[in-house]
């Protein structure tokens, strides 16, 4: 028996989620064995529950994109009730309604949060100073470690040099803080290691204090016994350096914020 598509038209959404009872499912299955047409629909929906899938997991908790992902799902729905429409129409909606809708939670992400991860570098460089990693890329040289990190991060991150306070460059490397991939530059002091912190986009330093060292704008985290670490941000890159102590810190980070500043 063969059936119109417009008798199977209501079966073709369930059937791309994979929710028929077997008789309607052997229904569907033997039209679009035959109709291109609804087989493309029932292709085209299942691509957009994937995308929809894969947008829920990368979007994480926030909340403006679950109300966009609603959206439009309700839009789907209504499109697919819709008789007469197009194919190409509907799917030409629905490729905008995901760039809307990509774009949407990338929008959010950066509106919602541009803080600098401060307490995560701590931690990081607690972990450093406990002990230290060998970087992933082996340079003493700042301005190919900056060359390696701009390829890595896709981001314009300049070289910095500590040579004037006596810090030796070992190496660098791309780590996750807070699930931002950020780059991490491990120097050697007299003091110990030293590390600088290179986060893409992450500008905002709500959570710290303001400093100003040598006529200079920072941003500070430090407690009395801990790791300190002064913050600036440059180029639209969020930096921080991360010593034993905040006096460390301090006197790298402006031998650092200097460097970085020069044209
Ligand atoms: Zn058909």
């Amino acid at each position: 028996m063969t059936m119109k598509c417009s008798d199977v038209q209501e079966l073709l959404a369930p059937y791309a989620d994979g929710v028929l009872a077997e008789v309607e499912q052997q229904t569907a299955e033997e039209h679009i064995s035959h109709c291109d047409s609804c087989r493309l629909r029932v292709e085209a929906q299942q691509s957009v529950a994937i995308a929809l899938r894969s947008l829920k997991r990368s979007q994480r908790a926030e909340a403006p994109s679950d109300h966009v992902l609603r959206e439009i799902r309700a839009q789907w729905n209504r499109m697919d009730v819709r008789p007469r429409r197009q194919l190409r129409t509907q799917l030409a909606s629905v490729a905008a309604l995901l760039l809307v809708c990509t774009f949407g939670v990338v929008w959010a992400r950066l509106a919602v949060d541009r803080s600098f991860p401060a307490n995560f570098i701590i931690e990081n460089y607690k972990q450093i100073a406990a002990s230290p990693l060998q970087p992933q890329y082996l340079t003493s040289d700042p301005a190919n470690g900056a060359k390696w990190l701009r390829a890595k991060l896709h981001a314009p991150v300049p070289p910095v040099n500590m040579s004037l306070v006596n810090a030796k460059l070992v190496g660098v490397s791309v780590i996750r803080l807070h699930g931002i991939k950020s780059g991490q530059m491990l120097f050697n002091t007299p003091a110990g290691f030293a590390a600088v912190y290179v986060v893409p986009g992450r500008t905002a330093f709500r959570s710290l204090s303001t400093a100003q060292l040598d006529g200079n704008h920072f941003h500070a985290l430090t407690d009395v016994g801990e790791p300190g670490l002064y913050a600036w941000s440059y180029n639209g890159l969020g930096f921080g350096v991360a010593d034993t102590s905040a006096s460390e810190a301090e006197t790298c980070a402006v031998a650092a914020q200097r460097s970085t500043s020069m044209p």
